[in-house]
């Protein structure tokens, strides 16, 4: 059996949306599951749709997911040239073509775009999908030969029968029947010379020596036409694998103003590449068990492309936060707090303990800009109702919190060492000598320190983080409210 080689075939129109992030993604999984090649094709032929600096986020946006390609532009061996347009200039395509005529595979066609709009109409009369009517397949050698002389423009479309059926495979859909009538004569090379995405992809993957082609099952319909090219030449035909599309919650087509629906997008959301790539693995694959969390390295061994689905995967962002928690909390100190100081230090401007305020953290965010809301409170006091000193399954009121806090501010006043063991011990005495519930004691405390609803830690480890003398200016500021 030949080696696998995968490709990504992008085309650079911009940010890379998250389904060609997953198409990726599975070429590179099933060549590095079989100990094959991953290779990167840019393919910039189309001149409306090209986005200056879209090559670049490909480069950027492959190298961040870890989807480390073995050939490209960048690592020529001897596939190259590995951007369409450098294949283009090279004038294989129109020779491939060329080959084609002569088989009786292709043929010129001379038609002018009125003849071609007209053609369009009537089939829109009729109620049917347009197409190629092979006028141009009556023409003699001679004529062709003659109108080329003549410089009359011309296109070169493939020559499909219109009896019979072609039969292609995929792996996701099985075999698939196509009545050859419903075949278009589809373009291969356009007015200007340039092949169609339809003829170049075959090219390719067939100089390149693909075995496995991963993409959108919008491509499912022309697969049929692709598989006479490849006949026509004599080609063994890759491994098919059409790709559902990614939806949003409802179902529609994961759309770019969501705004979530790049990678890019994702990145500045706060979002790992690592926990992304997780996610967009299984967005529309499973594994053979309920695992969820993959490194790179698992994904690889468990990638079995038989298992991608059929059905549209839903793009799920709540699960997208929650893996991402998942990343955040595995993280070694060091990575977490390369991540968390800066966004902490954005709030933070007083002499605290920052590092302890991000521990405080690392188990309650789900991405990096939540930390912000999280924390704010160490930085100023918010102004805050003395309504959240209510609190009923804590049996918590105004009076009772004022007595609380009155009674509890000398004790801290007293205290030398502000460290969590030593607040405890204040608190829990407290309570034992008042004869109280631990809530009644630290809701109080908890709020008058943070003047929050929710913070993350309770009302010691917010205290230690304080110090004392700031924790004391709050309790007194407290006492001031409810009094
Ligand atoms: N350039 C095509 C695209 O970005 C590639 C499709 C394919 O993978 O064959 O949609």
């Amino acid at each position: 059996m030949s080696k696998v080689r995968t490709r990504f075939a992008p085309s650079p129109t911009g940010r890379m949306h998250v389904g060609n992030l997953r198409t990726a993604l599975y070429e590179y999984l099933i060549a590095k599951h079989e100990g094959g090649d991953f290779l990167l094709r840019i393919e910039d032929t189309d001149q409306n749709r090209y986005v200056e600096g879209a090559t670049e986020i490909v480069y950027n946006t492959l190298a961040k997911a870890g989807l480390i390609h073995d050939e490209g532009p960048d690592k020529d061996k001897g596939y190259g040239p590995y951007v369409q347009s450098e294949r283009v200039a090279t004038g294989m395509y129109l020779e491939y073509a060329k080959q084609l005529v002569e088989k009786g595979e292709a043929y010129y066609c001379f038609c002018d775009k009125e003849r071609l709009e007209d053609l369009h109409k009537e089939a829109e009369k009729r109620g049917e999908v347009a197409k190629y009517d092979k006028h141009c397949l009556q023409l003699t050698k001679e004529e062709v030969q003659a109108k080329l002389d003549a410089g009359v423009p011309y296109v070169i479309r493939q020559n499909n029968p219109t009896e019979g059926h072609t039969v292609f495979n995929d792996i996701l859909y099985g075999d698939i029947t196509v009545p050859n009538e419903d075949l278009d004569d589809m373009v291969l090379i356009k007015a200007d010379g340039y092949p169609t995405y339809n003829f170049a992809n075959v090219i390719d993957d067939h100089l390149m020596e693909i075995t496995h082609v991963v993409r959108g099952n919008e491509y499912l319909s022309s697969a049929a036409k692709y598989n006479r090219l490849y006949e026509a030449f004599g080609w063994d035909i890759p491994i098919y694998i059409h790709c559902p599309i990614i939806t949003d919650e409802n179902h529609k087509k994961l759309a770019k103003r969501s705004g979530s629906s790049s990678f890019e997008d994702l990145l500045e959301q706060g979002f790992l590449p690592e926990a992304i790539v997780n996610y967009m693995a299984l967005c529309g694959w499973s594994p053979n068990s309920d695992q969820e969390i993959f490194t790179m390295d698992e994904l690889i061994k468990e990638f079995d492309y038989t298992r991608i689905s059929k059905s549209p995967a839903v793009f799920d962002i709540v699960k997208l936060k929650w893996m991402n928690s998942e990343y955040i909390k595995k993280m070694d100190d060091e990575t977490y707090y390369e991540y968390a100081l800066p966004v902490i230090k954005e709030t933070i401007t007083k002499d605290l303990d920052i590092k302890k305020i991000a521990d405080l953290v690392k188990t309650r965010i789900e991405v990096f800009p939540d930390i912000t809301e999280k924390i704010d409170f160490f930085q100023e006091l918010p102004e805050y109702d003395i309504a959240m000193y209510t609190h009923k399954k804590m049996k918590t009121n105004s009076e009772n919190s004022l007595e609380v806090l009155k009674e509890m501010l000398p004790l801290f006043e007293a205290l030398e060492d502000y460290s969590i063991p030593s607040i405890e011990k204040v608190a829990m005495d407290y309570v034992a000598g008042k004869g109280c519930k631990n809530g009644q004691a630290l809701w109080p405390l908890r709020t008058a320190v943070s003047g929050k609803q929710m913070t993350p830690g309770g009302a010691y480890e917010i205290m230690e983080i304080l110090g004392k003398e700031e924790s004391l200016r709050r309790i007194r500021i407290g006492i001031e409210k409810l009094s």
